[in-house]
């Protein structure tokens, strides 16, 4: 729990990326505007909406009046970045003025958000604060973007990454190991890498792909035939992806509470060392057929 939540009244649940744990979190929408991945349930429990500005701004200038220190501030729900330009400005402009140390706004994007602003707006949003934004790929791969309805493609996923990045905003992009199934998992993760060597992100993570509500649900929701992975098979699909990024200075974290495996580095500097842990944890699951993934093994070399 963030301790704001003690402060201001969430609706929840409520998520935000790990790196914004001591970061204040407004909700200045509710739920998902897509809200049809089949991998997803974080907002299935709501509907989008907007949250009326009258009521995030007076929360903003009450927020303001007992934590004037606030350095960070995460915009929620899961794709805040829908809201209008204009509105996303007079949000940062109260937050400017509520938080005089305030070095970084961000918040969960999606690709067709990004593409919905001109240039000028996003570079208005950047010079006003909103400087990083959090964008789940999920997959490289076209097929396998449309067997998860993420209701995006590789093209349009890289046409606004390169957008938001081409005003000045960071962006902070997810893969999901597992996704695809063990039937696709090759072309999951090569043209994951491939994607992400277009874009060159300031931020890379991977997250392994869990499944709260179970397989049999998520086998109904894929649009394919999915087989779920063996541990071998994730690490695999792992080194297909490593191996085929080309980055030139991209901060990779493979540390969510989902990642058996934490890797933590800058790519391509640290490629041949992820490599090579990779082996030797794919070794240790060969030689132990028993072994499994979970909370107790997990392995940081
Ligand atoms: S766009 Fe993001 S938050 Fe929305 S359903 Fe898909 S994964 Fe979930």
């Amino acid at each position: 729990m963030n301790l704001f939540s003690y402060f201001l009244d969430y609706d929840e649940p409520l998520f935000r990326p790990p790196s914004e744990a001591f970061s204040m979190i407004f909700q200045v929408t509710l739920g998902c505007s897509w809200n049809k991945c089949s991998f997803c349930e974080m907002y299935k429990s709501k509907s989008f909406t907007s949250r009326k500005e009258e009521d995030v701004l007076e929360e903003i200038r009450r927020a303001g009046e007992t934590f004037p220190e606030v350095k960070k501030v995460f915009l929620a729900d899961g794709n805040a970045f829908v809201l209008s330009s204009s509105r996303l400005l007079r949000i940062l402009d109260a937050l400017k003025k509520s938080f005089p140390s305030l070095s970084r706004v961000s918040s969960y994007a999606l690709p067709r958000d990004i593409l919905s602003k001109s240039s000028e707006e996003l570079v208005s949003l950047r010079e006003a604060g909103l400087q990083l934004i959090y964008v789940g790929i999920e997959s490289g791969d076209d097929n396998v973007l449309k067997m998860v309805d993420k209701g995006e493609s590789a093209d349009s996923t890289v046409e606004g990454l390169l957008k938001a990045q081409e005003a000045g905003i960071q962006c902070s992009v997810m893969i999901i190991n597992g996704l695809a199934g063990s039937q696709y998992y090759r072309e999951h993760a090569l043209n994951s890498a491939l994607l992400v060597n277009r874009v060159q992100p300031r931020y890379l993570s991977t997250l392994v792909l869990t499944l709260p509500y179970g397989l049999p649900k998520y086998q109904k929701q894929f649009k394919g035939i999915f087989h779920p992975m063996t541990e071998l098979e994730l690490l695999e699909e792992m080194k297909i992806f490593i191996e085929n990024l080309e980055l030139e200075r991209t901060v990779f974290r493979s540390d969510h509470a989902s990642n058996f495996l934490i890797l933590k580095g800058t790519l391509n500097r640290d490629k041949e060392e992820f490599l090579t842990n990779i082996k030797k944890i794919r070794s240790l699951f060969h030689d132990n057929p028993s072994l499994k993934r979970s909370k107790p093994h997990l392995f940081s070399l």
